[in-house]
Formats: structure tokens, sequence, C-alpha cells
């Protein structure tokens, strides 16, 4: 039980310094993706991250 913690926080690496993957672009890069958990994750600040037309396709399709 003790040792419960230290497995169970996904969202540790979260806090890891990670800026826009654009070259010249050097702003925070808030959004990553990967299409599977065994990828690594890539990061894009909010105006090149790339998936906002499937992020707005699939809310429009769960609606
Ligand atoms: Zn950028």
């Amino acid at each position: 039980m003790a040792d419960e913690g230290r497995t169970s926080q996904p969202e540790a690496s979260v806090h890891v310094n990670h800026y826009c993957c654009i070259d010249g672009c050097g702003q925070w890069g808030g959004f990553g993706f990967a299409r599977t958990r065994a990828e690594p994750v890539t990061w894009w600040c909010f105006e090149h991250y790339p998936q906002w037309e499937e992020i707005k396709r699939n809310a429009r399709k769960s609606a």
C-alpha cells in the first residue's frame, strides 16, 4: 500500500518542461498528442496544435 502513490500518478510527466515542436516557435507546448501510449508524446503550442479539427469532429459526433 505504501508504494501505491509512486505508480498511480500518470499526470506526473505533465510537469516536465516541454515546448512546441515546431522549429523556431519556442512557445510553451501545452498540447500533447500521441497516437498510442507507447509512442512518445509530441507537444505543440495552441497555434500549432494539429489536432483541433479532429477534436471538433469528435465533439460534434458525441454531442
Ligand atoms: Zn508553436
